[in-house]
């Protein structure tokens, strides 16, 4: 049975000023992405493995059917669609599932298939006649503990747990957050962590970037038997990751996929020089009448520029999507899964909305404006978020980047930075563009 701790009573949420671009949290970021991510996003990059014990071996599985699992779930793991392990998976689930249990730390990217994978240790763990909480997984926010359950919810039939029963102290496998674990646990006690055997702290980058999280995490850890075993996932592992996470797996194997990196050496780039807003949008225009474009992403540099852009493009006609701060989290992603199914050929964002997007099958990128730092320098991480690629794949791309005369200057400096050419186009006309 699948116990979900409910939410805890949040404090209001400080809403971001519509003029006001605040960063989008990491775990509305983060959510997006799951709600995206319907398939899986494919690497080319190799798994590094650090390992500390070297007494215990390593192997990785080509196929689901190595690995230690009951029938009933294995028929599940093919129910759900999946053929073969993941990247990540290959490695990582031979050694979740090794006995004796050994803790783990693994990191990959956003819909690499994490998730999966502890799902099917939670759920080849714990055991359907035994009634107590036996596998507790841990995640930044309420949201994201219910996107967990929805995985572990369909295997449910395929597994031999027990139906889902209404009090928590008889489900097998809690998935909640640190706060409410910590209130049900030592507030209300009612939820016994004494035989809880298998640990997932998900999403750790999150967890040490919120308020209070990762303390609480670590108090719930050490009310856990000392032999239960880790498993620790993040989609960065940057030193404070590192720190947090060997507070809690001291000896830990680590391994990690490494995120594609990003080039612009498959992308054309141009740039247009115009007097004024008014003559940017006669620009874009031009530059969307003058060749099929398909779907194209414009990027601008405040909320109140897409506003004006995206009233305007409506206004002629253009059928137009934006994703702004003032939307949740679920409308955003909705907004960008109607993109992405071809109902709207133009999608206006920001950089903050769109951070951290998966919008890969976007062959057309407009910066409409270029991206600034608050010293007007050019943002140059931004810009290659926005346009870039991830290498191997081979994707072309085109890029335009439709500015005002005071910034052609840091075209140049972008140029120079990345050892890269962006030609000059007139507005008016497009008959250079081969
Ligand atoms: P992460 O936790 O790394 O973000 P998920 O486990 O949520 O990744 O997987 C991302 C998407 O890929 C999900 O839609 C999931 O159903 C799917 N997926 C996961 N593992 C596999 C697999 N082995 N084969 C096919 N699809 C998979």
């Amino acid at each position: 049975g699948l116990g979900l701790l409910p939410a805890a009573p949040a404090p209001p949420a400080p809403r971001p000023e519509p003029e006001d671009e605040e960063r989008v949290p990491l775990a509305e970021l983060s959510l997006m992405n799951k709600l995206i991510h319907t398939s899986l996003v494919e690497s080319q990059q190799h798994v590094e493995i650090l390992q500390r014990d070297p007494s215990s071996p390593l192997f990785s599985i080509k196929t689901f059917e190595e690995l230690p699992l009951k029938k009933e779930l294995l028929q599940g793991v093919y129910m759900m669609g999946f053929n073969r392990p993941s990247k990540i998976q290959e490695q990582a689930l031979p050694l979740m599932l090794a006995y004796p249990p050994q803790n783990l730390i693994a990191q990959s990217q956003s819909g690499t298939g994490k998730t999966a994978a502890f799902v099917l240790a939670m759920l080849s763990r714990a055991s359907a006649s035994e009634k107590y909480p036996q596998c507790l997984c841990l995640a930044p926010t309420y949201e994201l503990a219910l996107q967990i359950g929805q995985v572990v919810q369909p295997n449910k039939s395929f597994c031999p747990l027990a139906v889902l029963k209404g009090t928590v102290l008889e489900e097998q496998i809690i998935i909640g957050t640190p706060g409410t674990t910590l209130d049900w646990c030592f507030k209300q006690r009612i939820l016994d962590l004494t035989k809880i055997s298998l640990f997932v702290l998900d999403e750790a980058d999150i967890m040490i970037d919120t308020q209070g999280l990762s303390c609480q995490s670590i108090r719930i850890h050490r009310a856990l038997p000392k032999s239960c075993q880790v498993l620790l996932f993040s989609a960065t592992y940057k030193e404070p990751v590192r720190a947090f996470a060997e507070r809690i797996i001291p000896d830990p194997i680590v391994i990690k996929l490494r995120e594609e990196e990003l080039t612009l050496s498959n992308i054309r780039q141009y740039f247009m020089v115009c007097q004024s807003s008014d003559e940017q949008y006669k620009a874009l225009c031009n530059l969307y009448g003058s060749f099929t474009i398909g779907q194209v992403m414009i990027f601008c540099q405040t909320r109140r520029m897409a506003d004006w852009l995206s009233g305007k493009m409506s206004r002629d006609g253009h059928q137009v999507a934006i994703l702004t701060a003032e939307l949740t989290v679920v409308q955003r992603a909705s907004v960008i899964q109607r993109f992405r199914e071809g109902k709207e050929k133009v999608l206006i964002a920001t950089n903050v909305c769109a951070r951290g997007i998966d919008v890969q099958q976007v062959t057309t990128v407009v910066n409409f404006g270029l991206p600034m730092d608050q010293d007007g320098e050019p943002d140059f991480e931004t810009y290659l978020h926005r346009i870039g690629r991830a290498g191997r794949f081979g994707h072309r791309g085109i890029a335009f980047s439709v500015v005002q005369r005071e910034t052609v200057p840091l075209v140049h400096k972008i140029e120079e930075y990345f050892q890269t050419t962006i030609k000059q186009l007139d507005p008016y006309d497009m008959d250079e563009l081969e």
